[in-house]
């Protein structure tokens, strides 16, 4: 962090408080750049298609088109709406979970009730973006309940196929494990033989907006987004995210479960009358 020159002649109480003083500056200047750099970076999200959008509107109001091409101007207009549309709604997501550190539900999520709702959604992902199904497996073990919110824990697990999906060639496979602890909890694990990680990046991967390939990433659908919501979402399960990667081999994301503090099996005793 870059060091503030302040306040050594206004505070005359010593070194170590002008020292403190600087540091506190720093954090709050430090917070701010963040912040523009945030606004900037939304801004520019939305400002690229919408220029496209707008671009094709005033074609197709200055030109007359033949029907198969005004149908192809529409539909490529509606990829553009899709794609703002994605962006609005992780941002949401995003700003809901950082705005409070509890999950926004408690139920008893049901892994494998979870993950196969994934497999349906992963080969749907697969055939549009490669018109094909990836060799996707799911190894599942012994099913397990996770406290919290079925919606933000779908979000997360979904994050991470979707992107094993995006980033691994059509012909190359995929797999997603679970393994239950015997004490509650367990590890859920994404892992792919696409291009892989190189380890500079590791640290920076679930900051917002954070991609090692722009255009790779909005060419499938990626809103940059989506590994700062795994992060968030593990955080308030009480999990923990981690990455491993080698290059040109793969990569592998997991989330590690902590037990829940209260077993889903377990029934209060009732002590009699
Ligand atoms: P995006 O929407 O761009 O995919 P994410 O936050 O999900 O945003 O991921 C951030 C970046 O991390 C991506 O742009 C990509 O460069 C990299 N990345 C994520 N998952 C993978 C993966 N499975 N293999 C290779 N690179 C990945």
């Amino acid at each position: 962090s870059k060091p503030v020159q302040l306040s050594v002649h206004l505070h005359p109480y010593g070194e170590g408080r002008n020292l403190l003083l600087s540091r506190d500056i720093t954090a709050v200047e430090q917070a701010e750049a963040m912040r523009r750099d945030f606004v900037a970076n939304v801004s520019h999200e939305i400002r690229t298609p919408l220029t496209v959008l707008a671009g094709f509107v005033e074609t197709l109001q200055s030109l007359p088109l033949e029907e198969p091409e005004r149908q192809r101007y529409l539909g490529l207009m509606s990829q553009q709406a899709e794609r703002m549309q994605t962006l609005v709604n992780d941002l949401l997501m995003l700003s809901r979970l950082e705005g409070s550190p509890l999950p926004s539900a408690q139920d008893w999520v049901s892994v494998h009730g979870l993950l196969r709702q994934c497999r349906q959604e992963a080969g749907d992902l697969s055939r549009m973006l490669w018109g094909e199904t990836q060799d996707i497996a799911f190894d599942m073990g012994e099913d397990s309940e996770i406290a919290g919110s079925l919606t933000e824990l779908h979000s997360a697990v979904f994050n991470l196929i979707g992107n094993a999906i995006r980033y691994t060639p059509a012909d190359k496979s995929i797999r997603v494990v679970w393994r239950a602890s015997p004490v509650g909890g367990g590890m859920l694990s994404v892992q792919d033989t696409g291009p892989g990680i190189a380890p500079e990046h590791l640290p920076r991967l679930t900051e917002r907006f954070y991609r090692i390939d722009r255009s790779r990433s909005r060419d499938t659908g990626g809103t940059g987004l989506g590994l700062a919501i795994v992060k968030h979402v593990a955080q308030r399960h009480a999990a923990e995210l981690s990455i491993e990667s080698v290059p040109g081999k793969g990569s592998s994301f997991s989330i590690f479960f902590s037990p829940p503090r209260v077993r889903p099996t377990l029934q209060p005793i009732r002590l009699a009358a």
